[in-house]
């Protein structure tokens, strides 16, 4: 465990003066997580969540809360998007996030200055934006059941790609179509040649899916021409969101030969608002899991022992589906997937390192995302594609209603907790999207 990240953040006996955040399943004081939020006062500008409630950097750094290098990250923090201070690095997260906290302690000496300044706005009367502008956007395919899943529905035989265990596979998705959680997913048209159809037809997409994946905020980057090596690689992700990398799954079967997806992920990308520190993330780092008997060990540019003593995020994910007639019934949603970041074959260091391993430049607030995670049993399989079989069974819902792929009406959402002994629980709020028809 990343002992030396570990500092007065992380008390599991300090509680906020907030006191919604108190035993709040996503946001006690020990998360912290970055966003950008707009209140009727205006904004947007950067806040944190606490609770029921948003922190205002902004409120805070003109009532003159912050000094030294918090301050300089504040300023960084404080406007309409947190670029600036993805850009500054984890030093200035990490003073930024201890000197919030102790803003927000309970029993802190800042206490009753805080409360003086009112500086939290009840979250319900928020909009909540994307957190960065994002440069770029690339979706890698690390969950090795997800890629077995679907490679098998090809070849049975011999599911994945000879380069698999050796390259984080991923593609160049599109960073214009990024979209806050909440929105309306307009199902795309597109380009469809099933099964026994001679020629290809253009129409709404028939076989729409989510995908579950944990997306990766990059902090500071890298000047083009200048790789990052693996021991450097963690330093450069500032945080961590979730990621609905919403898929054609007809246009894509069709398109993606030989070059990959292209119209299938464009159309639409939800991300979760809250950008959770690679900081509040430390307890919940763990040793990745050994490589199987066989498989080929990383080449040494991708390999890192810290790395694989603490790469591995134990973080429980899970999506959940709320069709129209559930919604009309007043039913809550109910889970389609539940999985584990663990069941993540390369790190996100590895990704990071991998990305750059060119040359390629990374950027702050470029977003990956890990790819679908999906564990082993069927009831963790990460998108309808698995859990269909491509279409070939329906999932029944408890009401009776069966789904092969996505209807018009049903909303997905993504949640994500993590928890390990010792710690308090956090958890990254909520990537939602309804399903809106074709134009
Ligand atoms: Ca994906």
């Amino acid at each position: 465990m990343a002992g030396m990240n570990i500092d007065e953040t992380h008390d599991p006996a300090r509680q906020s003066w907030v006191a919604s955040a108190n035993g709040h399943p996503d946001f006690p004081i020990q998360n912290l997580p970055f966003g950008v939020f707009s209140a009727q006062d205006g904004g947007p500008r950067g806040g944190v969540a606490i609770g029921d409630a948003i922190f205002d950097i902004a409120a805070a750094l003109e009532a003159g809360l912050f000094t030294g290098p918090a301050r300089e990250a504040a300023e960084a923090a404080s406007g309409r998007t947190l670029n600036q201070l993805l850009a500054a690095g984890s030093a200035a997260r990490r003073a930024l996030r201890r000197r919030i906290s102790a803003l927000l302690d309970a029993g802190g000496r800042e206490k009753d200055s805080a409360i003086a300044a009112g500086l939290v706005n009840d979250a319900s009367v928020c909009d909540l934006h994307l957190p960065a502008r994002i440069g770029d956007y690339t979706d890698f395919f690390a969950g090795i059941s997800h890629a077995m899943n679907g490679g098998k529905l090809n070849r049975p035989d011999n599911p994945l790609m000879p380069n698999y265990k050796y390259v984080p596979v991923a593609y160049h998705s599109r960073a214009s179509s990024v979209r806050v959680s909440g929105g309306e997913i307009r199902r795309p048209n597109g380009q469809r040649k099933p099964a026994g159809q001679d020629d290809p037809d253009f129409g709404p997409c028939r076989n729409l899916d989510y995908e579950l994946e944990l997306g990766i905020w990059v902090g500071d980057g890298n000047r083009l021409g200048e790789p990052i090596p693996m021991r450097e690689a963690t330093g450069h992700i500032a945080g961590f969101c979730l990621l609905n990398d919403w898929s054609a799954r007809d246009i894509q079967t069709w398109e993606s030969a030989p070059l990959g997806p292209f119209l299938a992920k464009s159309f639409s990308t939800s991300v979760s608002p809250w950008i959770v520190t690679a900081e509040a993330i430390a307890p919940f780092r763990k040793p990745q899991a050994p490589r199987p008997a066989g498989d080929p060990r990383p080449l040494p540019h991708l390999w890192d022992d810290a790395d694989q003593a603490e790469g591995a995020l134990d973080i429980d994910l899970s999506a959940l589906i709320r069709t129209p007639a559930m919604r009309d019934a007043g039913l809550a949603p109910v889970a389609l997937t539940q999985s584990n970041a663990r069941d993540l074959y390369w790190t996100v260091a590895q990704m990071v390192a991998h990305h750059a391993s060119n040359g390629c430049n990374l950027n702050p607030g470029d977003l990956f995302g890990s790819g679908t995670i999906s564990g082993v049993e069927p009831s963790s399989f990460g998108c309808l594609l698995e859990i269909s079989r491509a279409g070939q069974q329906a999932v029944t819902l408890p009401n009776g209603e069966t789904r092969r792929y996505l209807e018009d009406g049903d909303e997905i959402f993504l949640r994500a907790h993590a928890s390990a002994p010792g710690f308090v629980s956090i958890g990254f709020g909520e990537c939602r999207g309804r399903v809106s028809p074709a134009l």
